[in-house]
């Protein structure tokens, strides 16, 4: 794959597949720049080599033309955090728009229309992506958030620069944190994997079971893999028709002597209100009327150890209900030995919704050695699959 090195553009006109999917309010206004963040490095490195930037990215999900979601609503978001001027072309193919990219300086920005204004966007059909392609001289996907789904502006649009594809550096950057979990990060490697269902992260575990040294179990999905072992749970979340797959995703671990870590104690109460009873239970011995919420004492202690004796760490997913002050405890304890592993030296890496909207409900972000930008794209990652964006990048492509 080419990387963005040394490259000189010489006034080449760059189409980046950026992802500005950010959200707005009622207002539209943007309510997380953090995508926006995300693209700068890339545009950065075009125009201090020499290029121009033609930006390409999805809106929402709009039926057909949708003015609530036309990127021209966040086109002062976009030149405020760029901190320079952007233009704004109401059309993303066509004769206009490529006169539009045509007439680009070096060191200019064009901000295009919604991609998904077309379908074809979404169909990935060949025709329109052919059509961005005359656009711009060169190619560089960065939206690592859309890789994995199979759209013109994404997979298809690379085998029209068959030698002028480039992985841009948000790109890169994710790559990098995936293989660092799941091939070359430093040993021991320890993936902390919480959140509600098993049947999300069903195909990660049989994955990274594979990869990584150890997996701690938290939150909702530990019981499944607790009454697979023969424990009580009592009215705590359970996904019966994975029973047996937690049975042999145990099994390959004891196999490969890799360490499945589950919780030895919760914190369980008789309903979700916070305010009914709380109590601690042995996590196989859970009475009947209770449901585990968050991860006990013994075991925040316990997980703290394995943090700090690893070298390399991704955290998927809060260890228990951590909107509720009640059952915030361990997520918040998990968020603290996490931080305290990383002035230490070891890799944190981050990834997937609730860890984030977790880390921010805690106001501890900035830390982290990678925060990922992917939500189905990076559970995809972990599970093995090369990304058909990225696919699409590779050289015999
Ligand atoms: P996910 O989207 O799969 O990462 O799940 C995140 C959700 O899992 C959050 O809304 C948490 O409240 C929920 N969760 C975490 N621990 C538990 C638990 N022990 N029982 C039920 N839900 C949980």
């Amino acid at each position: 794959m080419n990387l963005l090195q040394n490259q000189k553009l010489n006034n080449k006109k760059a189409i980046i597949r950026v992802d500005l999917n950010v959200p707005l309010n009622e207002k539209k206004e943007v309510t997380d720049y953090t995508r926006i963040e995300a693209i700068k490095e890339t545009v950065n490195f075009v125009i201090d080599n020499g290029g121009s930037c033609i930006l390409l990215s999805h809106l929402g999900r709009p039926k057909g033309k949708d003015e609530n979601l036309s990127l021209k609503n966040i086109l002062g978001p976009v030149s405020k955090t760029l901190d320079k001027p952007v233009i704004f072309f109401p059309d993303c193919i066509g004769e206009e728009a490529e006169q539009a990219t045509k007439k680009l300086q070096q060191g200019e920005i064009i901000l295009m229309e919604n991609l998904r204004f077309y379908k074809e966007e979404t169909g990935g059909d060949k025709l329109f992506a052919e059509k961005l392609s005359r656009l711009g001289d060169l190619y560089i996907n960065d939206a690592f958030g859309t890789c994995h789904r199979e759209h013109a502006s994404t997979a298809v649009i690379a085998k029209y620069f068959p030698k002028d594809k480039y992985v841009g550096k948000l790109l890169q950057k994710e790559l990098e944190a995936i293989s660092q979990i799941a091939d070359q990060g430093e040993k021991p490697v320890l993936a902390i994997l919480g959140g509600a269902k098993v049947s999300s992260k069903l195909n990660i575990l049989y994955n990274l079971i594979k990869k990584v040294d150890k997996i701690i179990i938290g939150g909702g999905m530990a019981y499944t893999f607790i009454a697979a072992q023969g424990g009580k749970i009592g009215e705590s979340l359970i996904e019966d028709d994975l029973i047996e797959n937690a049975k042999e995703i145990l099994e390959i671990a004891k196999t490969l002597n890799k360490e499945i870590i589950l919780p030895d104690d919760i914190k369980a109460s008789t309903d979700f209100n916070q305010n009914d009873l709380i109590k601690i239970f042995d996590s196989n011995k859970i009475g009947s009327g209770w449901m585990g919420l968050d991860i006990g004492p013994k075991t925040i202690e316990k997980f703290n150890q394995l943090i700090l004796s690893s070298k390399t760490i991704f955290w998927n997913g809060p260890v228990g209900v951590f909107e509720k002050e009640a059952f915030l405890e361990g997520t918040r304890s998990i968020c603290n030995s996490l931080k305290e592993a990383k002035t230490l030296g070891v890799n944190v890496i981050v990834g997937g919704g609730d860890s984030i909207a977790a880390l921010k409900k805690l106001g501890k972000e900035d830390w982290v050695s990678y925060i990922s930008t992917g939500g189905g794209a990076l559970l995809e990652s972990l599970e093995g699959k090369t990304l058909p964006g990225v696919k699409a990048l590779l050289n015999e492509n």
